[in-house]
Formats: structure tokens, sequence, C-alpha cells
């Protein structure tokens, strides 16, 4: 068997035409423009590179885009004050705080001083506790866009046997309920899960959420199976800086059904999230209809 590619690029692309449409008519109909604001501290440059990345693709989507940079050395009490002025001024219907941060500041302090209903990330313990009963909240954006991949090749996921490999709060325990929640039956793994390839090949979905590089062979992969690739990493190979998934792309297409490449995949998926979030947000702040499809 050849995988059918799940080409994640394209997919969010739409994802982004559908909230540019919806923003469009918000303008017009509601007079009302969503904002999504950004903080980062410090200078990491790959926080950078993605900062810089998610206020272009608000503004292409006609939301308003605000940018907080912040020194390496701002106190927890300046990032609180700012994040307090974000949560009560109602031009921001989103907010994002750029992780990781510098080391002296708390970071489940911080993201928990979000408001919930602004917390595009999806991260504040109210949301993980909302998503976890199964009552609507903010969803992160990564796990968002694998359930919305999967929804879109599979249709019904009901009934089907998923494996998330990785559990951390971000990826992995937030995907395992959104697919629970799909009616899956799910088996989260992780680092010291036993015969990790038996469990693997039973899984009708495997969403590799890891971060090691091809550690997931195509022979641990069910014939048919349905791939999701979280994994973002760089190596280097003939002498070229590469990026590459926790899958190994040349083996498990050969024996999937689907498959997500890396990149192209997942990654591009995660930027449409945060504005199909921000919209949702900006919805429900004032009594909206949610967009249809953009929400778990
Ligand atoms: P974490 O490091 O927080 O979690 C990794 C998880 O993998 C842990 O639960 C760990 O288990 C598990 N793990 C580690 N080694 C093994 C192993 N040998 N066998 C089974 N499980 C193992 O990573 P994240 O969840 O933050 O990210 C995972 C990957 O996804 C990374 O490559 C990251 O770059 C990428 N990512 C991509 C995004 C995108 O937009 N595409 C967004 C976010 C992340 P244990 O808990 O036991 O230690």
């Amino acid at each position: 068997m050849v995988a059918q590619v799940i080409d994640g690029k394209a997919f969010a692309a739409k994802v982004r035409a559908q909230v540019a449409d919806q923003v469009a008519k918000l303008k017009e109909e509601n007079g009302i423009t969503p904002g999504l604001a950004v903080v980062l501290v410090g200078e990491d440059p790959a926080s950078q590179v993605y900062v810089r990345s998610k206020g272009k693709m608000t503004v292409e989507v006609g939301m308003n885009s605000y940018e907080h940079k912040l020194d390496v050395d701002t106190s927890e009490e300046d990032l609180l004050a700012l994040i307090d002025k974000l949560n009560n001024d109602p031009a921001v219907h989103g907010i994002l705080v750029q992780l990781p941060l510098p080391k002296h500041l708390n970071e489940d302090l911080v993201i928990n001083s979000i408001d919930p209903s602004k917390d595009v990330d999806g991260f504040h313990i109210s949301n993980v506790g909302l998503l976890g009963t199964g009552q609507k909240s903010m969803v992160p954006c990564t796990p968002l866009g694998c359930l919305m991949m999967l929804r879109d090749h599979h249709g019904s996921l009901s009934g089907m046997d998923a494996v998330v490999i990785g559990r951390s709060n971000i990826v992995g325990k937030p995907m395992a309920q959104l697919l629970l929640g799909d009616s899956c039956t799910v088996t989260i793994a992780h680092s010291r899960t036993k015969d990790l390839p038996d469990v693997v090949r039973r899984a009708d979905i495997v969403v590799a959420a890891v971060g090691r590089p091809e550690m997931v062979p195509g022979d641990w992969i069910k014939e048919g199976a349905t791939v999701i690739d979280v994994g973002i990493n760089r190596i280097e190979r003939d002498g070229k800086n590469k990026l590459v998934g926790d899958v190994d792309y040349a083996s498990a297409a050969e024996r999937a059904g689907a498959i997500t490449p890396v990149p192209g995949g997942v990654g591009p998926m995660t930027i449409a999230c945060l504005l199909a979030n921000t919209l949702t947000a900006c919805c429900r702040a004032n009594s909206l209809p949610e967009p249809e499809g953009l929400t778990a």
C-alpha cells in the first residue's frame, strides 16, 4: 500500500481562507475586527520566527495583530500587569504568551493569569478542565489541527483504535481527550510504555508527538492506518540541515493508508488553528454564532 499524503499546507490554507471569509463578514455585518495579542519575552530566535509568522498571518486574514516584545529580564509583576491590561482590552479577543518563558518566570502562573475566554492556546487550567469534561473550551491549536485533518480524511472517527505517543500537556493529553470526544478507543503511550511497537501495531490512528527523530519505523504501523506526525526535529544528514518528524516517513508511507509529511503536515495547521481560535473567541465574546467546522 502506498499512503495518501495528507497535505497540511493545503488544508491550512483552506482553514485560513475560511477564517478570512468569516472575519470579513464580522467586519461588514457587525463592525467587529478580531484581535490577537502575542507576547514574547526575550530574544529566543525560534520564538521570534514563530511570533513574526503568527503576526503576518493574523494580518493576512484581516484580524488586528498586537505584538508585545519584552526584555529577557522582564519581571513577573510587569508581565502579569501586561496580561491584565490585555484581559481588559475589548479590542483583544485572543492572548498568546510565547513559550518557553525565561527561567525566572513561572509559566503556570503566567498562563493561568490569562482570561480563559481569551486563552487561544487552550493552556489555561480552566480550559484543560473544560476539555477533559467534554465542555465548550478553547482547544490547544496543534491537537485541534490534527483532529481537523483526521475528521476531514475519515468523516467519523467513532470506534477507531487510536494511539497517541507522548503525554505532554500541550499535545499528547489534549489530543487524547479530543479523540476520546470523537469516540475513539484511545491509548496514550509514553517513555515507560511496555512493548510500544505492539501497542502501535494495533492502532487505526497513530499520533506521534515525542520529539525523537524518525523513532517510529514503518513496521510498527498497521496496514492502512492513518499516521499523524506532530514531531518537528532538526537533524543533519549528508552534511545538510533537515526537518524530520517522529515517524520514519519513507517506511511508514509504504504501510499507512494516509500520512502527514514533515514539513507540510501538522505544522501549518497549528497557526491556522490559532487564527480559528481567535475568531471563535471573538464570536463568543460578542454572543455571535461560532464559525462552523473550526472548533472541536
Ligand atoms: P514533550 O517533550 O513535552 O513530550 C514528549 C513526550 O514523548 C513525553 O510524554 C515522553 O514521555 C514521550 N517520549 C519520549 N521518549 C519516548 C519514547 N522513547 N517512547 C515513547 N514515548 C516517549 O514534547 P511535546 O509534546 O511538546 O512535543 C512533541 C513533538 O512535537 C516535538 O518534536 C515538538 O517539536 C513537536 N511539536 C510540534 C508542533 C507543531 O506545530 N507541529 C507543536 C508542538 C510540538 P514521558 O512523559 O514518559 O517523558
